[in-house]
């Protein structure tokens, strides 16, 4: 089920959990503000989920409540994890899911990345 994007932030949501280490994931990076990890369900050869480490809903709410510096950390750690999954020469597709009609899911932001084969239609029916 989507969620309601307009909730305050659960701190009970899956990835608060992986993030205080409470529920494992197969990690692929970690910085300051971020952590990246496999999706459990990949749906591509490569589906990794970057995450900030901060408590924001939905893109939505990251970008209104998060700093400057901290949008802009998050920005280049998803780089990072691209570039060392070494994507960057093969290409890739970057997706955020908000709220109903994107169909989020989790309600703490993260960033899908899709790598490891083409992609061609960019909005399935
Ligand atoms: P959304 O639809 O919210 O953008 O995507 C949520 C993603 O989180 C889905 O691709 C789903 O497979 C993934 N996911 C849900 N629960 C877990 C979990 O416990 N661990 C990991 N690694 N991924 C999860």
């Amino acid at each position: 089920m989507p969620i309601d994007p307009r909730e305050p932030y659960d701190d009970t949501n899956i990835f608060a959990k992986i993030i205080r280490g409470e529920l494992p994931c197969d990690k692929v990076y970690e910085d300051d503000v971020a952590l990246a990890f496999n999706d459990i369900r990949p749906q591509a050869p490569v589906h990794v989920l970057v995450i900030p480490k901060g408590a924001y809903v939905s893109w939505d709410d990251f970008t209104e409540k998060a700093d400057d510096g901290e949008i802009a950390a998050f920005m280049r750690s998803v780089g990072n994890v691209t570039r060392q999954l070494e994507l960057d020469g093969p290409g890739y597709r970057l997706m955020v899911n908000m709220g109903g009609h994107g169909h989020q899911e989790v309600p703490h932001l993260h960033v899908h990345i899709f790598g490891g084969r083409p992609f061609f239609q960019m909005i399935p029916d």
